[in-house]
């Protein structure tokens, strides 16, 4: 039986959550549920100067947008916690003592002048490894004990074996990485003012929480050799690596500020779904099969692997994600739509009070005619807004007015519609009803349908670009309507 999965998403809490962060959270969360695994969330915040808590809440609340909801982790606790690293200082301090003991780690007690000093003349001696000189290695253990007792400062460095051959990752995505374990420093896992370093604690921790694989940016593959020390040292399993891509802009390079948008907040502020959002993200270097688009996230959950993760970077295109939100909310039915966007955008835009009653089949009327109108939240307030209007309030688009109603001719439209209209009672104005009654006016007035009809929509909506006239009338309301087609009478010709 193959080991239960358990995958880990680090961030540190140097600044918010941004889409590479997001989508190394998405592609881990995916393989733990497709594999029936674990899914922790830790805290990598042990660089005191950069990190805060309010990053830390920022983070959260950004995972928790995205529904990546975690197994173990803050909030959520688990049997393998603390989950943030500077609860776990402890931890580090007693791994670290242990290779002491072992004799895998020793003190380094050399100065920073020093250790440029050995540099310089590793670079005069034209020296191919310009790393550390190993000065502190073979002091023997009593008079390094000694030395540390007596309180000089030293920081801890790992034992390279000497015999250590290359350091061979087989990377999930990659492929198999070799690292010259010669070029491998005796790195530093703990500075003189006690705090352990990035690949030393993160290796702790992945070790200590029995992760399997490490999923993560291509930034850290760099890291992978020494982190690969620090297990055989500890003498932990190693786990399989995923080193996923870079995510790039539009211009080939590395995505940042300078691209728009890039952090997971922003985007939920602007009104991005966050099913959308994830399905997005969860494009930008992996594929199901190569043509689909539309993944749900359950079948993201079901159907992630690490094999169809490329390795090439992805490219952030906002074009295709505007192209996905609207994609999603036109697959929402009606009533969701109505009740997830359009109902609270209407609220937003103070077009309806909070909590007011709407007869049913009239909301869901108006949703079937907004909804495919859709693209970004707020679009369902803009092509409502003429339809809680009344005669009085309505704004009549400048343009609009010029191009469908000030013109000659359109007055006697204007006059024709309003008695065709006025013919319909009040209880058969459906848009069926309308319709018929507008159909047979072109004709009568010998003149366009677009022409004839643009005039209509322009006098009742003040705009060119309303849903469907017919249906969007019956919505208004015939009353309205005729009061509406009578005040912009005025401005026909
Ligand atoms: N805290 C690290 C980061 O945010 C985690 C790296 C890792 O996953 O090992 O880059």
């Amino acid at each position: 039986m193959t080991q239960p999965v358990r995958v880990r998403f680090a961030p540190s809490p140097t600044g918010k959550l941004h889409i590479g962060g997001a989508r190394t959270a998405i592609y881990n969360w995916a393989f733990a549920r497709s594999n029936g695994g674990t899914f922790i969330l830790r805290i990598d915040d042990t660089d005191p100067t950069r990190s805060t808590d309010e990053n830390t809440q920022i983070i959260l609340r950004a995972m928790r947008w995205l529904g990546l909801d975690w197994d173990e982790g803050p909030e959520v606790g688990g049997d393998f916690g603390p989950y943030a690293q500077t609860e776990r200082l402890d931890l580090y301090r007693e791994a670290a003592e242990r290779l002491l003991a072992e004799g895998k780690a020793y003190p380094c007690f050399c100065t920073p002048e020093q250790l440029e000093a050995d540099r310089e003349a590793a670079r005069a001696r034209k020296d191919p490894f310009q790393g550390y000189q190993r000065r502190c290695r073979n002091i023997p253990a009593d008079e390094a004990r000694a030395r540390m007792e007596a309180g000089e400062p030293y920081t801890i460095r790992i034992k390279v074996p000497e015999d250590r051959g290359d350091v061979v990752v087989d990377d999930a995505v990659h492929g198999r990485v070799t690292f010259a374990a010669k070029e491998l420093d005796d790195f530093v896992i703990f500075r003189s003012d006690g705090t352990p370093t990035y690949n030393f604690a993160t290796v702790v921790d992945d070790a200590a929480m029995g992760i399997t694989h490490v999923i993560r940016g291509d930034d850290h593959l760099s890291n992978t050799p020494r982190q690969v020390i620090v297990y055989e040292a500890l003498g932990a399993p190693v786990p399989v690596f995923a080193h996923i891509s870079m995510i790039l802009g539009a211009d080939g390079k590395k995505l940042s500020k300078r691209h728009g948008a890039t952090s997971v907040e922003e985007y939920r502020d602007a009104g991005y779904l966050s099913d959308a959002f994830v399905n997005y993200l969860a494009l930008l270097g992996w594929s199901l099969d190569g043509e689909t688009t539309v993944i749900p996230r359950d079948v993201l959950a079901r159907e992630f692997s690490l094999e169809r993760i490329s390795k090439n970077p992805a490219t952030f295109d906002p074009k295709k994600l505007d192209w996905m939100n609207a994609e999603y909310i036109n697959r929402m039915d009606d009533a969701t739509f109505a009740d997830t966007i359009m109902l609270p955008e209407l609220h937003k835009a103070e077009l309806i009070d909070e909590g007011a009653e709407f007869d049913e089949a009239w909301v869901d009327a108006l949703a079937a005619i907004v909804k495919p109108r859709t693209k970004m939240p707020a679009d369902a307030a803009i092509v409502s807004a003429p339809i809680f209007a009344t005669a009085d309030t309505l704004v009549y688009d400048e343009k609009a007015v010029a191009k469908g109603l000030a013109k000659e001719g359109m007055g006697t439209v204007l006059d024709a519609a309003r008695a065709a209209l006025e013919a319909l009672p009040e209880d058969g104005w459906t848009a069926e009803a309308i319709d018929a009654a507008l159909e047979p006016l072109p004709e009568a007035l010998d003149l366009k349908k677009r022409i004839v009809f643009q005039a209509v929509r322009v006098a009742v909506c003040g705009n060119l670009v309303s849903p469907p006239l017919g249906e969007t009338m019956e919505l208004i309301g015939r009353d309205d309507c005729l009061a509406r087609i009578a005040r912009a009478r005025e401005m026909a010709l």
